[in-house]
């Protein structure tokens, strides 16, 4: 083409931990669509040969041409899709991760590897003009090309490549007669699967909807051609669900995608099962359970619109849609929406980068919503949508503080509680018992000395487990053999100090020897039907105990709990992070939300050291929204987010000085450069980490905190480039934690 820039260099981003990108030159061989950003290839890097993703055609390079390498081959024949390379690049601006790293997590491992994908577009080539005028005679010494224009001129619509090639004529021919431009070529989708007829796109009916969920239907269904964020805040049986399947079904009728975010624990068979039943279309889900060609398959149906339904965990927020049509994030509230390793991404943050991008629809909701959340409804940013009510018949159930000072207690429940149980075990009902804690107890002490279990490696306790017998350490997952005699005095004298999931079991069942308990937690659940086998269980109605952990907190319709006891709020609610009283809260009225969903009402006892504390008696009496509206007065007073953007950086080392040393150091070059360019980021730090020996590292942090997000990120970026420009950084591993959910 004449005046085009002549390509010489491809930028291509490769997995490693540098924040930077790679220059080559291209293959000799051009793909069918020439070079474009979004093109996996593979490059020699190193002593290896990597698979990289081109993000740049450039002319000319910062290096000598002569000292570039050549990509060894292109492995697409269209690139990846545009809105998937959008996000990851959006993602690794955002967070301040490596760009290769980025695309490299956010794939599919087969495509990672380099294998091919299922072609997404086909050519099809057509005469131009010129072509047409041309005579039969106009290519005297190329017979085949001849014949070729002949072939085409028989077909005013053009042939795609396929049928060319199958007349046994080939590329170089189609080449020849595009450079004399006698044809050109066109890119056409392949087409996908039919879209659904909207006539029958359900395969049972929706529910009539009661007043408040019609309310947020028609308010999201005002606008469905635009970037409409809106916050649904029901608590749990309110009819949330209804209300996204009811989004889902205007979405999909209109030909478009919808992709459905929920927590790592939420992805059960009953909330698939709920979905496939109401549509004639596929649902396609992502997990961990999949096998990597299942993901491929699903990351494919996704990206070609066959699949107009995706749900899926947090890294389902990375896949492509081909028609995306809305986007909706359950629980949004939850932290396993939050990666804490690697590329520490936040997937309800990226989806509403994306329905931005997208110019769709954004339905976030939760019983509970987190401080961000709340406060960009509050601010009128997002539009609010409550849902007050329970679409079943009961209102939710009360918490009841039971004061545990001075009471005896037995597997950690006191008198009053063993009661309640007894209660309602002899009505024929079910109860569950919440415990955050597994194994038998949360440390062995000997009653002589004083001694306490604690790991070598970490700043921490270890648990005592009965089933097998052993100390375990659940930071490092370190274990020991349970000692006979204490270590430091040989007293024989050893006892379990507290109550976790498997004493609190052991308990229920000697106390309540004719109902069944099941036990429900990590340990417990291994095997991977167990957890399913025991709720089928305990759905069959007929009076049992259920002792549990966070498992059992979230997502299960547990129909006959009509008592739900917490053993120790304490524990949550007054951890040292500043999000402790938000998240414990959030839990709090989660296991709440068990009881009573079905025909009788509900009742919850609440476990506590502490019955006057504020913050817990504002949540009993006047529910999560009052406590929340508390608690982001209180993070205004205190700048926290949301009134102020963190960032966070670690810095971990076996050794503690060179862990130090680094941090020292970071913190002056961060100040003077901050100083030096006069914004208004403060640095606090270095300091020990919450848990500052943990695997036998010693973990250190640098915060980060400003008003304004750009400044914020002017900083990250800066650090990141300071960091990986300074030999002795490359001893100590470091990230940058941005919005950081825990300090
Ligand atoms: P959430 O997602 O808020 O927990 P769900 O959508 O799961 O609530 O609804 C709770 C229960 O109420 C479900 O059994 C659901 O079928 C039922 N339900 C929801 N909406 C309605 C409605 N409009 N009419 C009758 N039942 C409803
Ligand atoms: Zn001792
Ligand atoms: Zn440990």
């Amino acid at each position: 083409m004449p005046g085009s820039p002549i390509l010489r260099v491809l930028r291509v981003a490769i997995p490693s931990p540098l924040h930077r990108l790679f220059d080559y030159r291209p293959a000799p061989d051009v793909p069918a669509c020439g070079w474009q950003p979004g093109l996996r290839v593979r490059v020699p890097f190193g002593r290896r040969e990597v698979v990289g993703i081109v993000v740049e055609c450039r002319e000319q390079s910062d290096l000598p041409l002569t000292a570039l390498k050549r990509v060894t081959a292109c492995l697409d024949d269209a690139p990846l899709p545009p809105d998937w390379l959008w996000l990851c690049r959006f993602t690794a601006r955002y967070y301040q991760h490596p760009l290769g790293d980025t695309l490299h997590q956010a794939l599919p491992v087969l495509l990672r590897q380099g294998r091919a994908l299922a072609p997404r577009t086909r050519e099809r080539w057509a005469l131009t003009p010129a072509g047409h005028a041309a005579g039969s005679d106009a290519l005297p010494r190329a017979p085949r090309q001849a014949a070729l224009l002949e072939m085409l001129r028989q077909h005013p619509h053009g042939l795609v490549s396929q049928a060319i090639l199958a007349q046994s004529f080939s590329r170089d021919q189609l080449k020849a007669l595009s450079a004399k431009g006698l044809v050109e070529r066109h890119e056409e989708p392949l087409t996908a699967a039919p879209l659904p007829d909207p006539d029958h796109l359900l395969a049972s009916p929706a529910l009539p909807l009661n007043r408040e969920q019609a309310h947020a239907l028609s308010a999201l269904h005002e606008r469905l051609d635009g970037y409409h964020p809106c916050l649904l805040e029901g608590v749990t049986g309110s009819g949330k669900t209804e209300v996204y399947l009811q989004l889902i079904e205007a979405v999909v009728g209109r030909g478009r995608q919808a992709l459905i975010l929920v927590p790592e624990i939420g992805l059960t068979p009953q909330t698939l099962a709920r979905f496939r039943k109401r549509f004639r279309v596929p649902v396609v889900a992502l997990h961990s359970g999949l096998t990597e060609h299942e993901r491929l398959d699903a990351w494919e149906a996704a990206a070609s619109g066959r699949a107009p339904i995706v749900v899926g965990t947090r890294s389902a927020i990375f896949t492509p849609l081909a028609r995306p049509g809305a986007l909706i994030v359950d629980e949004e509230h939850d932290a396993s929406y939050k990666q804490q390793d690697g590329l520490r991404y936040h997937a309800r943050d990226l989806a509403v980068a994306r329905a931005h991008h997208h110019r769709i629809p954004l339905l976030l909701g939760s019983a509970t919503p987190s401080l961000e959340s709340l406060a960009r409804a509050h601010r009128g940013e997002w539009r609010h949508l409550p849902l007050t009510r329970r679409a079943t018949r009961h209102a939710p159930a009360r918490l009841e503080l039971l004061d545990l000072r001075g009471r005896p207690r037995l597997g950690g429940l006191a008198p009053p509680a063993l009661e309640a149980i007894s209660d309602t075990l002899d009505a024929g009902h079910q109860v569950l018992v919440f415990i955050n804690r597994r194994g038998f107890a949360p440390t062995l002490a000997c009653h002589a000395c004083g001694w306490l279990a604690e790991c070598d490696s970490c700043d921490a306790r270890m648990t005592l487990h009965r089933q097998p017998p052993l100390l375990a350490c659940h930071h490092c997952d370190r274990r020991r053999v349970l000692p006979d005699a204490c270590p430091e005095c040989q007293s024989i004298d050893l006892r379990p100090l507290g109550s976790g999931t498997e004493r609190t079991e052991e308990t229920l069942a000697e106390r309540f020897p004719k109902v069944p308990v099941h036990r429900i937690d990590r340990d417990s659940t291994r095997r991977r039907d167990a957890f399913e086998q025991a709720l089928t269980e305990v759905r069959r109605g007929d009076p049992c105990l259920l002792v549990g952990t966070q498992m059992l907190a979230k997502g299960h319709h547990l129909p006959h709990v009509t008592l739900v006891v917490v053993v120790n709020a304490d524990a949550g609610l007054y951890a040292s992070d500043f999000r402790a009283l938000e998240q414990g809260a959030q839990l709090l009225v989660q296991v709440a939300g068990r009881a009573g969903r079905a025909a009788q009402p509900g009742r919850v006892l609440v476990q506590t050291m502490h019955p006057d504390d504020p913050h817990l008696r504002l949540l009993a009496e006047r529910g999560y929204a009052a406590l929340a509206e508390r608690l982001l007065e209180e993070r205004r007073a205190a700048a926290l987010p949301p009134f102020r953007f963190l960032a966070l950086l670690r810095l971990e080392s076996a050794r503690e000085e060179a862990a130090g040393e680094l941090g020292r150091r970071t913190a002056a070059a961060l100040r003077a450069w901050l100083a030096e360019r006069q914004l208004t980021v403060d640095c606090l730090g270095p300091v020990p980490a919450p848990m500052e020996r943990r695997q036998g590292r010693y973990h250190l942090q640098l915060m980060l905190g400003a008003e304004k997000r750009s400044a914020l990120h002017e900083a990250g970026a800066w650090l990141t480039a300071w960091l990986e420009a300074t030999p002795e950084a490359r001893r100590i591993r470091w990230s940058l934690d941005i919005d950081p959910q825990t300090l």
